[in-house]
């Protein structure tokens, strides 16, 4: 198993902000594209001249649907089932995570579908391990 202080520094910058509450990620200088999660180079254009930045948290909730049982993985086991989606956030980049604010069921997801878009703003889930970026929606 790999040490975990041989991890890329982005990596634990990444961690460290969102058990804070903040949500980090790389501007790059060549392109203006925003990489999140962060690394160390510019996922649109592959620029090395990135510069950490915090995100706003604000997206918009594209899609959603209720995780397949059991979990995808054992961190997880504790908080199924739980919804996740693929949001856009305001600075651009799509991402997958758990969705807060409406229940696994398909009835509270065929209302959500229905209502289109949906504004969700980014929160901290604090596990046993590392945090969790989640999104909850407005209800
Ligand atoms: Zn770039």
């Amino acid at each position: 198993m790999q040490d975990v202080t041989e991890q890329p520094s982005a990596l634990r910058w990444y961690y460290e902000g969102l058990a804070q509450n903040t949500y980090r990620a790389m501007k790059c200088h060549s392109c203006g594209g925003y990489t999140f999660p962060p690394t160390g180079c510019c996922e649109h254009c592959g620029s090395w001249e990135v510069e950490g930045t915090e995100l706003s948290g604000k997206a918009t909730l594209l899609f959603a649907t209720h995780n397949i049982s059991p979990a995808c993985h054992p961190r997880f086991e504790k908080i199924a089932p739980y919804v996740y989606g693929h949001l856009v956030l305001k600075e651009g980049p799509v991402v997958q995570a758990i969705i807060l604010g409406v229940e696994a069921k398909p009835d509270a997801l065929r209302a959500l579908f229905e209502r289109g878009p949906v504004p969700a703003q980014a929160e901290t889930l604090k596990m046993d391990d590392l945090p969790v970026i989640v999104f909850r929606i407005a209800g």
